[in-house]
């Protein structure tokens, strides 16, 4: 059976006129990810029996000849930090290597309603924290345009799954541009949803006031419809929240849009054949008939640390509850009181990289500094907002760059957690700012996709969808 390119909607339509059932589309993408994903590595654990069984539900269904969702007996792929009751979720920690989370989280609940087919969970940076994929306790994913080249992440596992065709689409998380710069190094579509819109229940926390679950995909159209199905409020998170009459896919056309370039998203350091690609596409816009303007959100040269400081103290918050007592890894039987516990268990469970961001979050909030750097860049989170409230008086979207490269090597920059971290300098404003925002594939460059990202205003997610659409499309 061939699942190249395979969408949402081709599937769909493949189930609905019998050209296969699920059951065989889902035996099908079992087959290839055990042939393929020994050289990608993109999920960490699979989910064969559970999947084949909810498949024959569908195929139940379908003979019986009832309606089913467009959803329903779509194979898809999870970041293993969201919660699938029953399945190993271990955040790409070994301290949480052996835990079996006990309940859903609201978007799995709510896929599964509509009769979703969960294939696996998959790779990513260590309680997402990091732009490669690498930190994983379990072994890097390899990017499936050059097997050379990283993913990206921390989604980099979900992005990978979509682009080597191992699953029809997939979730992932974006607390500073995980799902975006990952689709951009892969070559797919991910969106990051306004801050609220979809329910962080059963995401294990990173940094709790950034952190936003999204869609994955190969097509526009299939991201549309997997966000409308995770979005909307939640009783068991407070903060998330239905827009009521907003996001409305009506309005605008490319025509009558004017889209913002902010200037200091093209600045020195960034790939040149990046640039380029990035203009040649806001050129298209241009010729369809939209207004260019060139804006200037000018406390974007903070962003980067400013991030640096609230994820990390967040996280520092967040995995206190990884002590050895609650969850997973416990090193009890060899400590001799109660802090050896917490230290041994861990210290021998966190990675790297997030006993780095433990050890500066915690720095950040201690007492004496906490004014100085947390508070200071809550001051600066707002200012970061405020610009782009400002710009958005003028302008109906922004694009930028995603990334200021094509995919690196692997290796190449594990060793440098700055040069790590500048990866995100064109995608955490979003997450500072609770936007929503979307990275497509605009062109390669020598093989190596390259995304165009599209900034909206708050809950104008099917704006940029529209948008990008457009482009995807080739009507602009
Ligand atoms: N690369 C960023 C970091 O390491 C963003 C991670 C994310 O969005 N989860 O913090």
């Amino acid at each position: 059976m061939e699942l190249q390119g395979i969408t949402i909607e081709g599937a769909h339509k493949g189930l609905k006129d019998k050209d296969f059932s699920a059951v065989e589309l889902t035996q099908a993408y079992l087959a290839r990810i055990k042939e393929q994903d020994k050289k990608v590595h993109a999920f960490l654990s699979l989910n064969g029996e559970a999947a084949l069984s909810q498949a024959a539900g569908i195929d139940k269904e379908l003979s019986a000849g009832r309606d089913i969702s467009v959803l329903a007996g779509i194979p898809m792929a999870v970041k293993d930090n969201i919660l699938v009751e029953g399945t190993k979720t271990t955040a790409a920690s070994k301290i949480l290597e052996n835990y079996v989370a006990p309940y859903d989280a609201t978007c799995i609940t709510r896929l599964k309603d509509q009769g979703i087919i969960i294939l696996g969970k998959t790779n990513l940076d260590e309680f997402a924290m990091g732009s490669s994929t690498e930190n994983s306790a379990f072994g890097p994913t390899r990017n499936p345009n050059d097997l050379e080249r990283v993913p990206g992440g921390s989604s980099g596992g979900s992005a990978a799954a979509v682009k080597g065709d191992l699953c029809a689409f997939a979730l992932g998380s974006d607390t500073g541009g995980s799902i975006r710069q990952p689709a951009s190094f892969c070559g797919v579509v991910g969106l990051k949803p306004t801050y609220g819109a979809v329910s962080r229940y059963g995401l294990i926390a990173f940094a709790s006031s950034l952190d936003q679950i999204g869609p994955i995909t190969r097509n526009i159209q299939d991201c549309r419809i997997v966000f409308d199905i995770i979005r909307g409020k939640d009783s068991k998170d407070s903060t998330s929240f239905e827009p009521g009459s907003l996001n409305s896919s009506k309005g605008k056309t490319v025509k009558d849009l004017v889209i913002g370039v902010p200037k200091e998203y093209f600045i020195k350091g960034t790939d040149q054949k990046v640039i380029d690609l990035v203009e040649k596409a806001i050129e298209r816009y241009q010729k369809g008939g939209a207004a260019v303007k060139e804006i200037s959100l000018p406390h974007t040269e903070y962003a980067l640390p400013c991030y640096y400081i609230i994820a990390p103290s967040e996280a520092s918050a967040n995995l206190a509850r990884f002590d050895g007592i609650k969850y997973g890894l416990s090193r009890r039987e060899e400590a001799v009181d109660l802090l050896d516990v917490y230290l041994k268990s861990r210290g021998e469970g966190f990675g790297p990289e997030v006993r780095r961001r433990i050890m500066l979050g915690t720095y950040a909030l201690s007492s004496g500094y906490y004014e100085a750097y947390y508070v200071r860049s809550k001051k600066i989170k707002k200012l970061i907002e405020q610009d782009f409230n400002k710009v958005f008086k003028e302008v109906d979207v922004i694009m930028s760059p995603v990334c200021p490269t094509t995919a690196f090597k692997l290796g190449e920059r594990v060793e440098d957690p700055l040069q790590m971290y500048l990866s995100d300098v064109f995608t955490v404003s979003v997450n500072l700012a609770g936007l929503p925002a979307i990275s497509f594939p605009c062109g390669e460059i020598e093989g190596l996709p390259v995304g165009l990202q599209i900034i909206g205003k708050h809950w104008e997610e099917n704006k940029i969808l529209k948008v990008a659409e457009a482009f995807e499309k080739g009507v602009i």
